[in-house]
C-alpha cells in the first residue's frame, strides 16, 4: 500500500513537472519574421512631442505600446554625430563621430544588413537625404569618414540591399572615377528608376534615385515619397519567405533643427509620422513584424515653450544650431517589442533586433 502510494505521488510530480515545463515553453513568445527600423534624424522627445500639437491628425507614435529610452554618446564624444549613431545602431559597437561601419580603430566591423542576409532575409534602406549619406550608409557601407560620399556609393550595387529609395543620384553617375554606377545597379540584378517612384514592385532589386543630392523638403513639395517608398518597400522585401529588414530615415528632421526652423522641422516630422503609420498598419495585419522607432540624437535643443506668458499657445524655440546630448526615445511594437522597455545605450539596438530575430 505504502509503496503503492509513493509511486502515485512520484508519478503526480512528475506529471504536474512536465505539465508546468510545457506551460513555460508556452509562454515563450515567438520572435519577429521581420523587422522595420525606422530612424528620425535628430528626433528627441521635444520633437515627438510636436506631433501632438501640430499635426492635424492622431499621432503614430501614440500607437505603440513599449518606450524606453537611449544614451546616445559616441566613443570619442558626449554629443554624437548621425555617423556613429547610425554605425551603433547597424553593427552593434560605439565608435567615433564621423564613423560608416568602422569601429574606433577604423576597422570594418560587420552590419545588421550583411549579417541577417546570411540567414536568407531582404533588406532595404530608404531616406529623404542622399542614399550614401551618414545614416543610411552605416547600414551598408565602410568608410572611415562620412564625407567619403562616392566611396560610399560605390557599395551599394554589390552590397546585400535588396530596395534602396532616396536622393543621391549625382554620387552614381556623375562621378570623378567616371564609374556609371547605375550600370552596375543593372548588372547586379536591379531595376533602375531615377525619375518617379514605381507604382508597384517589381520581380528585380529596387534602386531608386530620385534627386541629385538630398530628396526636396516637405515644404518644397516632396509630397508622399516617404511613406510611399516604404510602402512600395514592404511590398518588394515581403516576398521574401525568410523575412526582410528595412531602415526608413526622415532625414530631414535634423536639418530643420539645424536650421532652427520650426516650420521646416515639424514639417519633416509629420511626414516621418505618416510613414510610422504606414508600418504599423502593415506590422498589426501582417502579426510577424518587429516595428521600432528611434533618432541617433536630438537636433537644435527643439523647446516648446510658451509664447510669451500665453500658457496656451506653444511656441517652438531652439538652444543650439548642433546636435544636443538628450537621451532619445525608443518606441517600439511587434513581437519582442517588450525588450526595448527601459533605459540603455543606443548599440543595444542593434543587440535587441538581433536577439529578437535568435540570431544572437
Ligand atoms: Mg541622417
Ligand atoms: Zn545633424
Amino acid at each position: 500500500m505504502k509503496n503503492i502510494i509513493l509511486v502515485s505521488i512520484t508519478t503526480l510530480l512528475l506529471f504536474s513537472c512536465t505539465q508546468k515545463q510545457e506551460v513555460v515553453q508556452k509562454a515563450e513568445p515567438k520572435g519577429p519574421k521581420n523587422i522595420i527600423l525606422l530612424i528620425g534624424d535628430g528626433t528627441g522627445l521635444s520633437q515627438v512631442s510636436a506631433s501632438q500639437y501640430f499635426n492635424p491628425d492622431p499621432s503614430n507614435f501614440d500607437r505603440f505600446p513599449v518606450v524606453g529610452l537611449i544614451k546616445t554618446s559616441s566613443a570619442d564624444k558626449l554629443i554624437t554625430d548621425s555617423a556613429a549613431g547610425a554605425t551603433a545602431f547597424a553593427s552593434g559597437i560605439k565608435s567615433y563621430n564621423g564613423a560608416i561601419g568602422v569601429n574606433k580603430d577604423s576597422i570594418s566591423v560587420p552590419t545588421i544588413v550583411e549579417e541577417i542576409s546570411q540567414h536568407g532575409m531582404t533588406t532595404g534602406v530608404i531616406a529623404t537625404s542622399s542614399i550614401n549619406h551618414a545614416t543610411p550608409a552605416s547600414f551598408y557601407a565602410h568608410a572611415k569618414s562620412r564625407g567619403m560620399y562616392e566611396e560610399i556609393a560605390a557599395f551599394l550595387p554589390t552590397s546585400d540591399i535588396d530596395f534602396l529609395a532616396g536622393g543621391g543620384l549625382k554620387f552614381f553617375n556623375q562621378r570623378k572615377d567616371s564609374v556609371d554606377l547605375l550600370a552596375v545597379f543593372e548588372q547586379n540584378g536591379f531595376q533602375v528608376d531615377t525619375t518617379t517612384l514605381p507604382q508597384k514592385a517589381g520581380s528585380k532589386k529596387h534602386a531608386i534615385l530620385l534627386a541629385e543630392r538630398a530628396m526636396p523638403t516637405i515644404l518644397e513639395g516632396r509630397g508622399d515619397f516617404l511613406p510611399k517608398a516604404t510602402k512600395l518597400a514592404i511590398e518588394a522585401l515581403s516576398s521574401n519567405e525568410n523575412g526582410f529588414f528595412l531602415m526608413i530615415e526622415g532625414s530631414q528632421v535634423d536639418w530643420g533643427g539645424h536650421d532652427n526652423k520650426a516650420e521646416y522641422l515639424i514639417s519633416e516630422l509629420i511626414d516621418f509620422d505618416k510613414t510610422i503609420g504606414v508600418a504599423l498598419d502593415y506590422a498589426k495585419e501582417n502579426g510577424e513584424t518587429l516595428v521600432i522607432v528611434t533618432a541617433d540624437h536630438e537636433t537644435g535643443g527643439f523647446t516648446l515653450g510658451p509664447d510669451g506668458s500665453n500658457y496656451n499657445k506653444i511656441s517652438p524655440t531652439f538652444s543650439t544650431g548642433g546636435h544636443s546630448a538628450t537621451m532619445i526615445p525608443v518606441f517600439a511594437y511587434g513581437p519582442k517589442s517588450e525588450s526595448f522597455g527601459g533605459i540603455y545605450e543606443n548599440h543595444q539596438i542593434y543587440h535587441k533586433m538581433k536577439l529578437a530575430l535568435g540570431q544572437e
